[in-house]
């Protein structure tokens, strides 16, 4: 059965000092809870601290992501890191496909499919992001956008590589800009989208992956997402800066 998941999307935020200790906060709340924590837990702090932090959180409770990788195995890409390297330092998933990125860094179908592919080859697990803009969504294209993003960048794996994936679902319009996709466009996108997955590997896969929401979730939110059928779980940007809200969210899950 498909997992819930909360993942924490620092993007360029903190300090070294200051994400430290988020990231410790943030592992002493779950250690010290009484309750059960159903969810799986994902940070995903900027690359710089992804080492330091690693030793200050246990892998049982919080699991560390990346924000992105190369598109490439290594060579001359000046600035750019493998996943390879972050494999080496403990990362165990990669986002892949962030709205920021396909808009700000010209990332394409054929960049994103480069990329979950060493993704996968390094034992890690792609978070694949996917949502339409604005005007999609009021011109009324949004489903046929959200298909051919997952079509084009993840339809070539073969079922046992996709079944490792997360899926994010994260509508442009509602990302930092305090405006959320109300529970029932969260529940209609997500359903299609699963839908969309079993008509292509079967019900089985399309069952079991983990489609998370993403786009201003925050305590006040976040139950009433977290409680649709398909919504399983969020991928969390602004609030996951503040460990308090961020476990408010994970409690919810
Ligand atoms: C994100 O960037 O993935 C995100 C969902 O951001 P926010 O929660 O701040 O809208």
């Amino acid at each position: 059965m498909r997992k819930n998941i909360i993942a924490g999307n620092w993007k360029m935020h903190t300090s070294l000092r200051e994400g430290v200790a988020l990231a410790s906060a943030l592992d002493k709340k779950i250690q010290k809870h009484e309750g059960n924590i159903e969810a799986g837990v994902i940070i995903a702090p900027p690359l710089t601290h992804l080492s330091l932090i690693k030793q200050v959180i246990k892998e049982e409770r919080i699991c560390l992501a990346a924000q992105n990788c190369s598109s490439e195995i290594k060579g001359a890409y000046t600035g750019e890191v493998s996943a390879k390297m972050l494999k080496s330092f403990g990362v165990n998933a990669v986002i892949i496909g962030h709205s920021e990125r396909r808009e700000y860094f010209n990332e394409t179908d054929e960049i994103l499919t480069k990329k979950v592919n060493l993704v996968l080859e390094n034992d890690m697990k792609p978070i694949f992001c996917c949502g339409e803009n604005l005007g999609q969504r009021e011109e009324g294209t949004h489903f046929g956008v959200i298909k051919s993003q997952i079509q084009n960048a993840l339809f070539h794996l073969p079922a046992n590589d996709f079944s490792k994936l997360i899926i994010a679902y994260e509508p442009i319009w509602a990302i930092g800009t305090g405006v959320t996709a109300s529970s029932e466009q969260a529940q209609e996108m997500h359903a299609f989208i699963r839908n969309v997955l079993k008509e292509k590997y079967g019900k089985e896969i399309a069952e079991n992956i983990s489609i998370l929401y993403g786009g201003s979730m925050k305590p006040a939110n976040a139950k009433e997402l977290l409680a649709q059928t398909d919504v399983d779980g969020g991928l969390i940007g602004g609030a996951s800066l503040d460990a308090d809200d961020f476990f408010e969210i994970i409690k919810f899950a």
